[in-house]
């Protein structure tokens, strides 16, 4: 053997674009060897007992590592994958292939950092390098005009001064061509089935059909920007709930690195030239920002992030309420547009912000729930779910994240009424309602028993009664958070 072997580990960087442990062992000249390895931790159960990688996620991740399977290929070489646990796996295959390096991408929380702790102590033992990048952000760690511990902790400071003081770096171009992979068994993808899991049926209410992969990631900017030039209005149609372009979609490739952010960063700016610059252009460069402040705010607070208390160390008592936990779950609470969402949830993997929101704060400010228990239950079955994105969000909704000021609450009615106001969205989940005028969508728990014969309802029955009273709940919830803040 004369060169060196390199094993590139793919983590939630699965794509060839913008990858900068792939460039950096090229340069070297190396043999590449890319690794994915399934983490049988993956694939257990939450805290909460939900399963930690729901069918839709799944399903989408294992058609994102085929994709990647496939690139590498057309590139000569292939995708080594294996199942168990990446800090064994790793070292033995090292060991196997007479690899010198492992390179891969970090991440900033707690159970992904202890995989790569315990990956690096196993390498050291059998002396091979280890060489972790930063690779998920828009903005690199490096570029940052502060340290991370002293990362601002309100969102608008950090943007300001992000937006003065730092630039984006150009992604990483693609291999054109790879060397070949030494003589070693690939191995197969699990199929779901092993993985303890059951295909997903396609709901065809769903917004799209998600189908994982850096191609399929691609062709999405590609069909978003360009081809149905939906960027010049994303503003006015980000916070819609209902079909594939009143936004992005792009969450789940980005989720899983399908997608990296600069190479969306550089499509935004060639529009911005090429088409029109205006404040939807600049939205989506905005909202990628949250997305990276989630992150570095991660990585700067560290298992705060998943303490009930939260990133500000705020004692709630938070109730754990089963019954009511699980209404909201099946979309059964009494309040349209949280059962909407949580249905479209329950049936595609997949919700709208504006959804997200509203459900989150239903379930911490309305049934003052446990928002560890949503946190999860996103986690199972987001397609896009993004441990820094998710809990970050539900921190920040809960009323415990860094940013959060005092008991903010959404009015269920008034969103529906802004965001929903012909009641469109709603009958798509939930067709009981669907002979319900605008005026009363919203609010079926007011049809007089002469109303619900005409449309055909029946409460309590057909669809059921609220659960809570929305502002005396609030109210409550309101009066136990001031008391935990000491006001
Ligand atoms: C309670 C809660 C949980 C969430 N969990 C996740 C999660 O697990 N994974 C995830 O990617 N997003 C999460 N979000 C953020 C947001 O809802 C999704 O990123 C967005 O709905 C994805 O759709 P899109 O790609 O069409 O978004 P677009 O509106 O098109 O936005 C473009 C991109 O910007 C980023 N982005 C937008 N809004 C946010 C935000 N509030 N926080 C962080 N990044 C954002 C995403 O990467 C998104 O793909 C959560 C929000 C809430 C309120």
């Amino acid at each position: 053997m004369s060169r060196e072997r390199i094993i590139i580990w793919y983590r939630n960087d699965l794509r060839l674009h913008d990858s900068e442990p792939l460039d950096r062992a090229l340069q070297t000249e190396a043999e590449i060897i890319p690794v994915y390895c399934f983490d049988r931790r993956q694939f257990s159960t939450t805290s909460f007992g939900f399963p930690k990688t729901g069918a839709f996620r799944a399903q989408f991740l294992l058609e994102s590592v085929a994709d990647l399977r496939q690139s590498l290929q057309k590139h000569h070489s292939d995708l080594i994958v294996r199942f168990g646990f990446p800090e064994q796996i790793i070292p033995e295959l090292a060991r196997h292939l007479h690899a010198s390096a492992v390179y891969f991408h970090q991440e900033v929380t707690a159970e992904e950092i202890a995989v790569e702790q315990a990956l690096k102590t196993n390498l050291k033992a059998i002396a091979v390098r280890c060489k972790s990048f930063w690779g998920q952000t828009l903005y690199h760690r490096d570029r940052l005009p502060f340290a991370i511990d002293k990362l601002p902790e309100i969102f608008t400071q950090f943007r300001k001064k992000i937006e003065r003081e730092s630039t984006v770096d150009r992604p990483f171009s693609t291999p054109k061509t790879l060397p070949p992979l030494p003589a070693i068994d690939p191995g197969e993808l699990p199929s779901l089935n092993e993985l303890g899991l059951q295909p997903p049926l396609q709901d065809d209410r769903a917004v799209m059909v998600f189908k994982g992969g850096e191609t399929k990631g691609i062709e999405r900017v590609q069909n978003y920007l360009w081809t149905g030039d939906r960027l010049k209005t994303y503003k006015q149609t980000r916070n819609g709930m209902l079909g594939v372009d009143y936004s992005s979609k792009f969450s789940p490739w980005l989720a899983l690195g399908c997608l990296s952010p600069r190479l969306i960063y550089q499509n935004v700016k060639q529009y911005e030239r090429e088409r029109v610059k205006n404040d939807s252009t600049y939205w989506l460069i905005f909202e990628l920002l949250w997305r990276d402040y989630f992150r570095f705010i991660a990585a700067k607070h560290g298992d705060r992030l998943f303490y009930s208390s939260g990133l500000q160390g705020i004692l709630i008592p938070w109730e754990k309420d089963w019954e009511k936990f699980t209404l909201w779950q099946q979309g059964k609470t009494g309040f349209p547009l949280v059962d909407a969402n949580m249905r479209e949830l329950a049936a595609t993997g997949f919700m709208s912000n504006r959804g997200r929101q509203n459900v989150a704060s239903f379930l911490t400010k309305n049934l003052g729930i446990d928002w560890r228990m949503g946190a999860e239950w996103f986690e199972s079955l987001l397609i896009d779910y993004d441990v820094c994105s998710n809990w970050g969000n539900w921190n920040y909704t809960a009323g415990v994240g860094n940013d959060a000021r005092g008991f903010r609450f959404f009015n269920i009615l008034k969103q529906s009424k802004d965001y929903d106001r012909e009641g469109t969205y709603v009958k798509h989940w939930l067709p009981e309602l669907a002979k319900l005028p605008p005026g009363k969508v919203h609010e079926p728990w007011d049809l007089l028993p002469v109303e619900q014969k005409r449309y055909g309802i029946r409460l309590g029955v057909d669809y059921p009664a609220p659960i809570v009273d929305l502002f005396k709940s609030a109210k409550v919830n309101e009066m136990i958070y001031n008391k935990a803040v000491g006001k």
